[in-house]
């Protein structure tokens, strides 16, 4: 079983609420959505980079695609860590490939929520979920209903159990509607311990502090869930 990655690292998870949790990091490549806002690596490459001392920036190349052996001896090399965050690109697109990663660490899924048949293959593999909401200014979408039906079922399948937390993250633009954001968060309060609302930061369209906490109030008033507003503090540390 092979596929394909982009880089695999040691580093501390710079979103939500495991932000400062040392992980190791395996990117995957290749995404089903199309976020305007997107900062990784779509196309297809040779090489995955491996960087083997944290923080070096000092990489070893493994040929893609990556077999399961490779890839879990690469993470196993980096010792005691919290979690391994399977991330991308969209790493339920490989969900055939995490089925047999099988390392010492608790699996820590960030997914778009979007592709409900993959995660069905993987639940029982998932002891963390950092689940987006895309919502509708966020993506190139023409069937918009679909999106958010696979959305909710995406969360309802991987939701909390006494093994797992699941937690939705929205990233938030200027032009983001509360209302948009509450229609979505009821439909999926039951599955979730939290929401992360996460102001956008490569991009001068961040939304004002105001209109944060304003959300933040209505979404703690209307569903009781803890709601936190963490912005990517990864981008701060300088790290991958
Ligand atoms: S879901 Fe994530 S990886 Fe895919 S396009 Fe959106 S931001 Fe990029």
């Amino acid at each position: 079983m092979k596929a394909p990655v982009s880089e695999i690292f040691c580093s501390v998870q710079g979103e939500g609420p495991y932000v400062g949790m040392r992980q190791v990091f395996v990117r995957f490549i290749g995404c089903n959505l199309q976020c305007w806002y997107c900062d990784t690596q779509k196309g297809y490459t040779d090489i995955c980079r491996f960087e083997k001392e944290p923080g070096s920036a000092i990489f070893a190349s493994l040929p893609n695609p990556l077999d399961v052996n490779t890839v879990i001896d690469a993470v196993e090399s980096f010792g005691n860590v919290h979690s391994i965050s399977l991330t991308g690109g969209e790493p339920l697109l490989h969900a055939d490939f995490i089925k047999n990663l099988q390392t010492s660490a608790p699996i820590y899924l960030e997914s778009n929520m979007t592709m409900p048949d993959m995660a069905k293959k993987i639940k029982h593999k998932v002891s963390f979920v950092s689940g987006d909401v895309k919502i509708i200014n966020e993506i190139e979408c023409d069937d918009f209903e679909t999106h958010i039906k696979r959305t909710i079922d995406s969360f309802r399948i991987l939701k909390t159990t006494e093994s797992r937390d699941c937690f939705c993250k929205i990233v938030i633009l200027n032009n983001t509607k509360s209302e948009d954001v509450l229609d979505i968060v009821d439909n999926i309060s039951d599955y979730i311990t939290g929401i992360i609302l996460q102001p956008v930061t490569q991009y001068n369209d961040k939304p004002s502090i105001q209109f944060l906490l304003q959300l933040q109030k209505r979404l703690l008033d209307n569903n009781g869930i803890d709601t936190r507003i963490i912005p990517q503090t990864q981008k701060m540390l300088g790290c991958l």
